[in-house]
Formats: structure tokens, C-alpha cells, sequence
């Protein structure tokens, strides 16, 4: 089973225009850069819906200028400046957890792009596939969470997933078109981050500050944190799993410093396909609001001839451990990815906060994993009580 189509010819004639687009963490990197395509291409989209976390004067601003139907703070006592703010437009609000998940399901929602951070992403895109909306999918913790349960909902549902993670939009593109038998391989690249050329030593004394400094992608700062430890790549791993449908030995990672080839696929006659472009995440997510179907000027083009050599190496799992977990998680299956992935939130926080060292990342998550019971084929309940025990946990060892 897996999530992504691979002949998207049907679906390229589908595309009902102006979609109605829900965003969720509407305020953040992805979700302020889905609403400037939106705005620009007013033929195509709609936003109707955005939702954000804590940052109401953000949302406020982004409600004044996209002029949505509603607009959902999560934080319910940011409610009430939502409202006044916002109920002379003629704007509806709401807040809290609930009011997320029923933002996605309302009639006027096409499409929802899920770029919240972390766990939050679980139940509203839940929801949104039990309501049969199509997903956008930036929150790549839903499938690293709850892959397995949630490739179930979506056989049942009329929904569709797009990638919007680079990595995992440079795959779909070059998957296009191909017999899935004829693949071998996904190579999944990584720049290796802001640590790629520090020593463990160094490592180990790394400040926050030297951690967000990511070379070449300006993000957020739980994915930027999660990029220098090359977590993020072991979710991309897992979520690459659940949405391709591939084994999670056929899936590997390669250090790509210059972040030009977004990611490529080995097939069995010897062939690769990669697909390039600059770090900028406007392709992908033009390409996932499209369903597959190319939006001319989605970001600037590359001039392959400015880069005199692109360069490829073999990560180093000495250096950065959190890679291995990505097999460790699908080699135990059941809740541990779900157990790794609240570890890491909680141990990441805490190093933003300069309460642990960087290798202490891993350390908090293993020690985790190695203490939370195992659930063989966990329900939505099991998520949430994984969830909370190993968050729990997490906090208490730090
Ligand atoms: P940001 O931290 O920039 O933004 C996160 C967004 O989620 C904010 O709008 C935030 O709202 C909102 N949010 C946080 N908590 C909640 C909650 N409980 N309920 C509802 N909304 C919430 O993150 P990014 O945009 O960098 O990343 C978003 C997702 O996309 C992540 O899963 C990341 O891994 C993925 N991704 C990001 C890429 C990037 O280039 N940034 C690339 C590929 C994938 P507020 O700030 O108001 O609290
Ligand atoms: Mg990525």
C-alpha cells in the first residue's frame, strides 16, 4: 500500500480551480510561503481557511491580507483578541484543538496544506482525510507518528496526499510516469547541515545559535534543529516509507552539501533520475497545490552552469546517530517512531532552551524509546497516550 500515485495523468486533468485551500500553521515558513502562491495565483487558489498555534498578531495580519472565511488560533486564550480583530471583517474565528480539526472537514475546504510543526499535525489531518479532502503534506511527524494507521484511513477515504517536503516532491517527480517494479532505490539527499564539518568534540559544545544556522534552508526552528542533528532525514526515511509504499531498506540518504538535487530514484536498469532546483520550497508546494502539475515562475530558475561541481558523500552516523533511527524505528514498527518522534520534540526544545547539550539529543530519545511500553498495532488512543508518556518521560530524564 502506499500513498502517492504514481501516474498522476488523470489527476493533472482534475484540478478544480480556484481550489479552496485550508492552511494550517498558516503563520510559519511553509505555511507563509503557501499563502504568497495562493495570493499570487488567485485564478488557481483560494485560501478560505488559516490556522496557526500561539502568534495571534501574525495571524491577524494574514487574516487582514488573504481575507480567509476563518481563521483558528490553537491556543484558546489568544481567542478573544482573535475575535475582536477579525469579527468587524467579517471574518469567522475559533480556537482550540477541535475547532482545528472541524476547520479542515467544513464545505469550502478543497485541500488542506498541513504545515503545523511536530505532533499538532496528527488529528487535523485526521480529520481532513475522514472528511475526504485532499492533503498537502508539509507536516512529515503525521507519518512518522501514525504511517501505518494512517495509509489504512486513506484507503478508505477519497483523499489524496501531495508531498510538499522537497525531498519527498523530487521523488514523486521523478517517480512520474515509471512502473514502480522497474525501482530499485530512493536516495533520499541531505546537506549534511550546519555540523557536517565540525568535529564531535565541537559537536558537543554546539550553542542553539550555531545550530540554527543552517547552510542553505531557512525554516523553522524545530525542522532546523532537527536538520543539524540529521533527524530530519530519518523522518524523511520513514515518511518517504508510507508515502512511496518502498521497503525501508530500499530507502537511503546521501550527503549533498550545495542542496541542488532535491532528491532521486535508482531504478533496475541502472538509471537515475534526480530532480534539481535552488533550496526554495515555493516548487514543491506550488507542486503539491497543483496536484502534480507544474505552476510556470514557482520559484527562480537555476542556472546549473553557476555550480562548477556537485558533490555527494556518505553520511556519518558516528557523528550523527539520530540517522539510525530511522531503522531502528521501522525495524521495531508498532508506537516507536511515535515514541522517538515526542522524545525528540521535548529534547529539542530543551537544547533551543540551553537546558542540554547537542548530543544530548539523542541520548534523551534513546533513553525514551528504551523505557516506553511496546504497542504491536497502536490506535489513535495509543497515539495520544504514547504521545503524552513519552513526552513525560522525556521531561523527567532531562
Ligand atoms: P514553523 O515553526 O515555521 O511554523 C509552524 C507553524 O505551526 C506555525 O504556524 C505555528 O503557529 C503552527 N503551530 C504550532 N503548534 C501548533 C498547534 N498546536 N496547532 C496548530 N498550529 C500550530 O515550521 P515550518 O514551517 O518550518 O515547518 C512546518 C512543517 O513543515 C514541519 O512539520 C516541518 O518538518 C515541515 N517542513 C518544513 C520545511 C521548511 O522549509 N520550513 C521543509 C519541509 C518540511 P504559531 O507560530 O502561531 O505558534
Ligand atoms: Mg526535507
Amino acid at each position: 500500500m502506499f500513498l502517492v500515485n504514481f501516474v498522476v495523468e488523470i489527476q493533472k486533468t482534475m484540478v478544480k480551480t480556484p481550489k479552496n485551500i485550508a492552511v494550517i500553521g498558516a503563520t510559519g515558513s511553509i505555511g507563509t510561503q503557501t499563502l504568497e502562491i495562493i495570493s499570487s495565483h488567485p485564478e488557481l487558489y483560494r485560501a478560505t481557511v488559516i490556522a496557526a498555534g500561539r502568534r495571534v498578531d501574525d495571524l491577524i495580519a494574514l487574516a487582514r491580507k488573504h481575507r480567509p472565511a476563518l481563521a483558528v488560533i490553537a491556543d484558546v486564550n489568544k481567542y478573544s483578541v482573535l475575535l475582536d480583530a477579525l469579527e468587524p471583517l467579517g471574518i469567522e474565528t475559533a480556537a482550540g484543538e477541535q475547532a482545528l480539526c472541524d476547520a479542515v472537514c467544513r464545505d469550502d475546504v478543497d485541500m488542506v496544506v498541513t504545515a503545523t510543526v511536530g505532533y499538532s499535525g496528527l488529528a487535523p489531518t485526521i480529520a481532513a482525510i475522514k472528511a475526504g479532502k485532499d492533503i498537502a503534506l508539509a507536516n512529515k511527524e503525521t507519518l512518522v507518528v501514525a504511517g501505518q494507521y494512517i495509509t489504512e484511513l486513506l484507503a478508505k477515504s477519497k483523499s489524496r496526499v501531495f508531498p510538499v517536503d522537497s525531498e519527498h516532491s523530487a521523488i514523486y517527480q521523478c517517480l512520474d510516469g515509471e512502473d514502480r517494479a522497474n525501482v530499485k532505490k530512493l536516495i533520499i539527499t541531505a546537506s549534511g547541515g550546519p555540523f557536517r564539518k565540525w568535529t564531535a568534540e565541537q559537536m558537543a559544545n554546539a550553542k542553539a545559535s550555531d545550530a540554527l544556522k543552517h547552510p542553505n534552508w531557512s525554516m523553522g526552528a524545530k525542522i532546523t534543529i532537527d536538520s543539524a542533528t540529521m533527524m530530519n532525514k530519518a523522518f524523511e526515511i520513514i515518511e518517504a516509507k508510507w508515502l512511496f509504499g518502498f521497503d525501508g531498506d530500499q530507502i537511503e540518504a546521501v550527503v549533498h552539501p550545495q542542496s541542488i538535487v532535491h532528491s532521486m530514484v535508482e531504478f533496475t536498469d541502472g538509471a537515475i533520475k534526480a530532480q534539481l532546483g535552488l533550496p526554495d520550497m515555493k516548487l514543491p508546494i506550488a507542486y503539491a497545490l497543483g496536484e502534480g502539475k507544474r505552476l510556470p515562475g514557482a520559484e527562480k530558475p537555476l542556472r546549473i552552469s553557476d555550480y562548477a561541481a556537485l558533490t555527494f558523500e556518505r553520511p556519518d552516523i558516528e557523528k550523527f546517530p539520530c540517522l539510525t533511527l530511522a531503522q531502528e524505528a521501522m525495524r521495531r514498527g508498532g508506537n516507536s517512531a511515535c515514541v522517538i518522534n515526542a522524545a525528540n520534540e521535548i529534547a529539542v526544545a530543551a537544547f533551543l532552551d540551553g537546558k542540554i547539550g547537542f548530543n544530548d539529543i539523542y541520548s534523551t530519545i534513546i533513553r525514551t524509546l528504551d523505557a516506553m511500553p511496546y504497542i504491536e498495532t497502536p490506535g489513535y488512543a495509543d497515539f495520544v497516550a504514547t504521545n503524552n508518556e513519552a513526552r513525560m518521560f522525556a521531561t523527567s530524564i532531562i
